[in-house]
């Protein structure tokens, strides 16, 4: 059997760090980059007899997900213990969500920019969205590191509110997988629930992968990979992982269910546990904790929902006149749309404004290895330059000079840095000297435009560009042309 003839199936699970001002059940600080041990408190050391008061913020959070992911909430959500027995949680249970978790079903759309760069023109199923189980809310353990023969560990992150998002084994493929985290993580950082930075450990990830023959209904035994720790490890383990089980397959052996974790450096899966292994939770209500009613939290985060990745491309399409491919690039980071509406306001063209926001003002920052948020030009300079291009001020070429000094005197106006370069519009008499000089010149081309020609129109509209050097509007002294001589 060849390798075409299996079906993956891919399930992810996502842990996400939310984005609020304290731990999910004390006080303390959330913070990344602190001195070890300096942000924590009994509670969240897990000494005996400190209890835990809820973050109203993190089920909030929680539920605007849900939302945003077309989940639904239950009426009554409750809070469970999880009992295991590890240094990175001293209390010997993690507060988790058993069988009433804050969102049920719901699904992620997987945007077509949000595929590898180098898959995007071979995109399976265009507009897929990828179904949700749950998505429940629990706590953060520490970090430990390990060294050579000790581990230190460090309690700053114990606590931090944990929203765990769970598919359905809808993805088909690696590159669907990192199709499916891009477009989750836009969201969560759209909507500010996280900042779901992978490098930073606030997203992060197990992969549930299975393969069957074609034509098996049910799903193959499934391998599930642990804590990957950015977009293209998943993407490399999962097109490794599938082909070691299709090779197994093939060989004739049977998959056993168990616990994997990739190895980077090696670029292979290693086996940390079977199914024997596995622990046995214990779930029961925490005694601490009391069920939560959703229904007024729910009611309140409905009345004030964020724009969508999608949604936001929809709107610039329809109030922009942009293409769908435009408009996925400007919507893809929140900051860059908000740049680009400034920008367009007021703009006769936004269009315009658009391709110089892409084409020109990404290339530069690019170039200059700059982020948008230390960018000194401003979103109204980039719409003041177009501005001038329109109304025929500047012509293109002189638009891009302007554009590149204005990254050396960004105090400057574009107009007034045009004006020092000695930018100004050729007057219309002078234009038209030069077009009655251009026709004297090239009488052969003049007939033809006379007889139809517009190619020979354009000719005679460079030739007169290169005698007003540039000054003159290429648009107005095409149709100067024509009413000159196809009247
Ligand atoms: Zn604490």
């Amino acid at each position: 059997m060849a390798k075409a003839d299996y079906i993956t199936s891919i399930g992810l699970e996502v842990h996400v760090q939310l984005k609020t001002e304290s731990k999910m059940f004390c006080s303390c600080p959330v913070r990344f980059g602190e001195p070890p041990n300096t942000l924590t408190c009994p509670t969240c050391l897990g000494l005996p007899g400190a209890l835990p008061v809820l973050n109203a913020g993190a089920i909030e959070r929680t539920i605007l997900t849900g939302q945003l992911l077309n989940c639904t909430t239950p009426e009554v959500v409750k809070w469970d213990r999880k009992n295991y027995f590890y240094p990175d949680m001293p209390k010997n249970y993690q507060i988790s969500q058993f069988d009433l978790p804050l969102c049920l079903d719901g699904g992620v759309p997987l945007y077509e920019l949000s595929y590898p760069k180098d898959h995007q023109k071979d995109i399976v199923n265009p507009g897929k969205t990828v179904r949700l189980t749950r998505i429940h809310l629990e706590e953060d353990v520490a970090k430990s590191t390990h060294h050579s023969n000790y581990t230190t560990i460090d309690f700053n992150r114990a606590g931090t509110p944990l929203m765990e998002i769970v598919s359905e084994p809808d993805i088909d493929s690696p590159e669907e997988a990192v199709a499916y985290l891009n477009s989750l993580r836009q969201i969560l950082v759209y909507s500010g629930v996280s900042d779901a930075d992978m490098e930073k450990g606030q997203m992060r990830c197990d992969v549930n992968i299975s393969v069957r023959p074609e034509g098996q209904e049910e799903l193959g035994t499934k391998i599930e990979l642990k804590n990957l720790n950015s977009v293209s490890s998943v993407r490399r383990s999962i097109h490794y992982e599938v082909g070691r089980q299709i090779e197994e397959l093939e060989a004739g052996n049977t998959i056993i269910q168990a616990t994997w974790r990739w190895n980077d450096d090696i670029g292979q899966t290693e086996i940390m546990r079977t199914k024997e292994d596995a622990h046995d939770y214990r779930y029961f209500p925490d005694p601490d904790l009391l069920p939560v009613r959703t229904t007024e939290m729910l009611a309140r985060v409905q009345q004030d929902l964020p724009e969508l990745p999608h949604e936001k491309v929809a709107r610039f399409e329809s109030d922009y006149q942009i293409t769908h491919y435009d408009a996925s690039v400007l919507a893809a980071d929140e900051r860059l749309a908000d740049f680009y509406e400034t920008a367009a306001k007021g703009s006769s063209s936004p269009k315009k404004v658009a391709n110089w926001v892409i084409n020109n003002f990404l290339a530069e920052l690019n170039e200059r290895d700059l982020e948008l948020a230390d960018c000194p030009v401003g979103a109204e300079q980039i719409g003041e330059l177009v501005g001038l291009i329109e109304a025929g001020q500047i012509s293109n070429n002189q638009a891009k000079e302007v554009f590149a000094s204005l990254f050396e005197d960004p105090d400057k106006s574009p107009a007034a840095i045009a004006k020092e370069k000695g930018f100004e519009p050729a007057d219309s008499s002078e234009v038209e000297g030069f077009i009655e000089q251009a026709i004297a010149d090239n009488p052969g081309p003049a007939g033809e435009v006379a007889e139809g020609n517009d190619k020979a129109a354009n000719f005679l509209t460079g030739q007169v560009m290169k005698l007003s050097r540039g000054k003159a509007n290429p648009k107005q002294v095409t149709e100067m042309i024509l009413a000159k001589l196809r009247s």
